[in-house]
């Protein structure tokens, strides 16, 4: 298979743990017989000061023409006081509008090796914990009407039909290449808006009878999260429900270096990044850890490409990398061998191919 991967090393740790994910795509190019050709694109601080724009048009048309994208991070305290509208971040969020991806999924599963790094007791820890969060990324709340007048201040929340169905839709598609159970998550003992998404997941999921469809109010799933998160195979959830749940699914994991994403739109081009930021304090010192990094390439393999196998090879050998002992400083303990991010890439790309 031959793909054209837009890649954005960004800022920070940024450039560190791209350059680890594209050695463990080449050694999958290698061993399974694909060709995936790297096109660099300037985003974040580094276009910043390169162009005066955190994302310039030239540089998004590269994304959109590519067959998916892989970003490390942005951002960076030099940038701090750069007016809004140039941080960055907004070149994250011009990124995001400009792929048309409005489905962000991000997987909380934890590692039995690093089980102990969780802050659940290890009973519940023990029944496993792998399930994934599809959030809707660009409607609701956040990006309905906001006011403050007279002392009174109104967020507008609004969703309509046809939002819900693409986004439940990405839910029942992602299960499918699961365990083939979708829990709609939404609050509709109060909100219309939650009333019409529990509707429209019902009515699709008459489309797909090989998944099972569960509801669950999004107060309760905040506490099965962490009582039974065993219990979950697929979330598909609003805007601001999703923004809190997933963040309360990646603490349960243990470490924020681990934990890849992907956002999702139309067709099958997709964004794909770990959920942590730049590091700058880590950056230039090969301490970060490149396996959200790496984890995220390989979802671009299962999601975009339909490669399976080659996904499941990457995710073996970072188990391997584990039980082998191996750990970057973020997940450290006594009695592993400390490794920095460069000879991370290096090893989990050994162990590919290796059974
Ligand atoms: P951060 O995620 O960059 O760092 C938080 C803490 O986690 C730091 O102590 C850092 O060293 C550690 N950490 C993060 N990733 C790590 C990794 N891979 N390995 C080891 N340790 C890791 O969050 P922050 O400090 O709040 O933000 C730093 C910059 O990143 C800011 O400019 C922020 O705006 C930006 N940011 C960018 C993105 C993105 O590009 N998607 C996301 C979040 C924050």
């Amino acid at each position: 298979m031959n793909k054209n991967i837009a890649v954005i090393r960004g800022d920070g740790i940024g450039p560190e743990i791209v350059a680890q994910a594209l050695k463990v795509l080449d050694r999958v190019a290698a061993c399974y017989g694909h060709s995936f050709r790297y096109i660099d694109v300037d985003m974040g601080g580094c276009a910043l000061d390169k162009y005066g724009d955190p994302l310039p048009e030239h540089e998004l048309e590269k994304c959109k023409n590519a067959d998916s994208v892989l970003l490390g991070a942005v951002g960076g305290n030099q940038w701090n006081d750069v007016p809004a509208d140039k941080r960055p971040e907004k070149g994250l969020l011009r990124l995001r509008a400009g792929m048309g991806v409005y489905s962000n999924n991000r997987p909380a599963k934890i590692w039995r090796q690093l089980a102990d790094a969780s802050p659940l007791k290890s009973e519940i820890v023990a029944n496993g914990i792998d399930f994934l969060i599809v959030r809707e990324l660009t409607g609701g709340i956040y990006f309905g009407t906001h006011k403050t007048e007279n002392g009174t201040a109104t967020d507008i929340l609004q969703y309509s039909e046809a939002e819900i169905e693409r986004i439940g839709r990405i839910g029942f598609e992602t299960a499918r290449k699961r365990n083939r159970r979708l829990c709609s998550v939404e609050k509709s003992n109060v909100l219309d808006s939650s009333r019409l998404w529990k509707a429209v997941m019902h009515r699709l999921s008459n489309e797909y009878p090989d998944v099972e469809l569960t509801d669950m109010l999004v107060d309760n799933c905040a506490m099965q999260i962490v009582k039974n998160p065993a219990q979950f195979d697929v979330i598909v959830t609003e805007n601001m429900f999703g923004d809190i749940l997933s963040d309360e699914a990646s603490m349960i994991t243990g470490s924020i270096g681990m934990i890849p994403s992907s956002s999702l739109g139309a067709g099958t081009c997709g964004l794909y990044e770990p959920i942590h930021g730049s590091a700058p304090d880590i950056a230039g010192t090969d301490k970060a850890n490149p396996i959200g990094t790496i984890l995220s390439a390989a979802m671009m393999l299962r999601y975009s490409f339909d490669l399976n196998a080659e996904a499941d090879a990457i995710e073996r050998a970072v188990s391997a990398f584990l039980d082998n002992n191996y750990r970057t400083a973020d997940i450290m303990r006594s009695g592993m061998t400390e490794v920095g991010c460069a000879q991370c890439g290096d090893l989990i790309a050994e162990y590919i191919g290796k059974g």
